[in-house]
């Protein structure tokens, strides 16, 4: 079984995630989208109204499961026995980010870590830009799956 880990913060899920999620799920038997909760961070979305927006935008994907975690990424790929990490790449500044981080993955485990480079059109696309989008009034609704709605 050929199982990966999507991990983010998804605050909220986005048309660059959903599209990173459904071109990765073809190269796995499942992926489990894994939603980070990190005590010290704020979000947009509560833990549960993210869940929802991921849960009901892939509930027809069976291989496609959905969870929450604390701490390290690769103790949860451990706990649920994936030998994968998903990452979408969408410039070279992701790319920086994104090497060290399956660097040190990658010593404190065995796991690989597989990027998938974002789709032409969509790499302008981030959780960040569509909270701002949010918070001042602006149309929103393009940026994100159906699913994704702030009333
Ligand atoms: P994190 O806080 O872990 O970066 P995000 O929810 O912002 O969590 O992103 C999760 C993953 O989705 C990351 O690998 C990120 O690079 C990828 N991603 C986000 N937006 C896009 C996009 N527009 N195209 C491709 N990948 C994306």
């Amino acid at each position: 079984m050929r199982r990966a880990i999507f991990p983010g913060s998804f605050d909220p899920l986005t048309l660059g995630h959903s599209d990173i999620i459904r071109r990765g799920v073809t190269l796995f038997d499942e992926l489990i989208i894994a939603i980070g909760s990190n005590a010290e961070k704020k979000y947009m979305f509560s833990i549960e109204q993210r869940m929802q927006f991921i849960t009901a935008a892939f509930q027809s994907e069976p291989k496609i499961k959905v969870f929450t975690y604390k701490g390290l990424t690769v103790d949860f790929c451990k706990k649920m026995d994936a030998e994968f990490i998903l990452r979408g790449l969408r410039n070279p500044a992701d790319f920086e980010f994104e090497k060290a981080i399956a660097h040190t993955n990658r010593k404190l485990s065995e796991i690989e870590t597989v990027f998938l480079l974002t789709s032409s059109g969509k790499s302008y696309i981030s959780s960040s830009i569509v909270r701002d989008v949010i918070r001042n009034g602006g149309d929103y609704t393009v940026l994100v799956p159906d699913t994704v709605r702030t009333s």
